[in-house]
């Protein structure tokens, strides 16, 4: 089994690499819901909509986010009746928010509700949120608190980040499965996915126990960095690695993650970068435009893990 840590658009891209070149029912996804909110009356859960949307082959790939088969009346006729419209849902994927909506009302656990809808789509693999329990990320700014989609989709990430807080999660519990899987002797591989680290690992590793548990697992743990030289893919990584004070850099990515690190998977283009890193450098190609990008960067992460795994056995 292998287990990957990953929040939306960047970790959903390499878990879909995994699943291709592995046995898929053998990876397990956990996915960060600390981005998770509720809006127009829906319970909303981004980054497993994405990881699922991306492992079902329904995700669209120019938008980033969503179905790539999608129409848009529901937005439409809202705008004409003076609705929110600043975060957009499309009408299939509004059926999927109306559902995980109706059935966590009656009790259900986000992760029941994110297994079921996975089988029906279709997908091998586990997709498991990080808790079951309600963890948000709130950013402080040069404008004051803001919720996370406030910031995020809203304010499209302009606002100046000054610290971030995961509320809720020192009172949340890590998924029983998520923590058995760490502790499963028979773990090949711990896989950190370029994800961003401030708001889709960290609310993972804020969970009590989870450090610990990644720490004391018996399987490696291999680290791809969402960085490459000095910029992120997508999204805000490093425009807040800047207004937090780092460098953005491959390394400073290392740093942050620094005693849970055997190995880190960094671009060709940061190859200068490998001295100031403390743990088992592989240089790949990691920008995975294409399916083969990604299956290829999936297999160099397995194998790398695989050497790893040998040497943390000898220990
Ligand atoms: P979000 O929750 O949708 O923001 O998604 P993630 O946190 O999973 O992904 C955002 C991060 O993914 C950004 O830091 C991007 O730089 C990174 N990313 C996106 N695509 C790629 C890629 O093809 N390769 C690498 N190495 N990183 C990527």
């Amino acid at each position: 089994m292998i287990l990957a840590l990953s929040g939306g658009v960047g970790g959903a891209k390499l878990a879909l690499g995994l699943a291709r070149v592995m046995p898929p029912e053998e990876l397990a996804v956990i996915v960060n819901t600390a981005d998770d909110f509720e809006h127009l009356g829906l319970s909303i859960s981004p980054d497993i909509d994405t990881v699922t949307y991306t492992l079902a082959g329904l995700a669209n790939r120019e938008l980033g986010w969503g179905r790539h088969d999608e129409t848009w009346s529901f937005m439409e006729t809202m705008e004409a009746l003076g609705g929110e419209t600043w975060f957009r849902l499309g009408d299939r994927d509004i059926a999927l928010h109306v559902e995980r909506t109706r059935r966590l009302n009656n009790g259900e656990t986000l992760s029941a509700v994110t297994a079921d809808l996975c089988r029906r789509l279709g997908i091998k693999s586990r997709v498991v949120p990080m808790s079951d329990d309600p963890v948000r990320t709130r950013l402080r700014t040069e404008e004051g608190w803001l919720d996370f989609q406030e910031y995020f989709v809203r304010r499209r990430c302009e606002p100046v980040v000054l610290e971030l807080l995961f509320q809720g999660a020192g009172a949340a519990r890590a998924h029983p499965e998520f923590l058995a899987a760490l502790a499963d002797p028979s773990l090949q591989a711990i896989v950190i996915c370029p994800s961003n680290p401030f708001i889709s690992v960290e609310p993972i590793l804020a969970i009590p126990g989870v450090r610990q548990a990644l720490i004391d697992s018996p399987a490696p743990i291999i680290a791809v960095s969402p960085i490459i030289a000095g910029q992120a893919v997508k999204g805000p990584t490093a425009k807040m690695m800047t207004e937090l004070g780092m460098d953005p850099s491959a390394g400073t990515v290392a740093h942050r993650y620094h005693d849970l690190l055997d190995g880190y998977v960094i671009d060709h283009a940061d190859m200068s970068e490998v001295v100031s890193i403390d743990a088992r450098v592989t240089l790949a190609q990691t920008l995975m435009r294409t399916m083969e990008d990604r299956e290829a960067l999936a297999r160099t992460v397995l194998d790398a893990a695989a050497v790893l795994r040998r040497r943390k056995a000898t220990r």
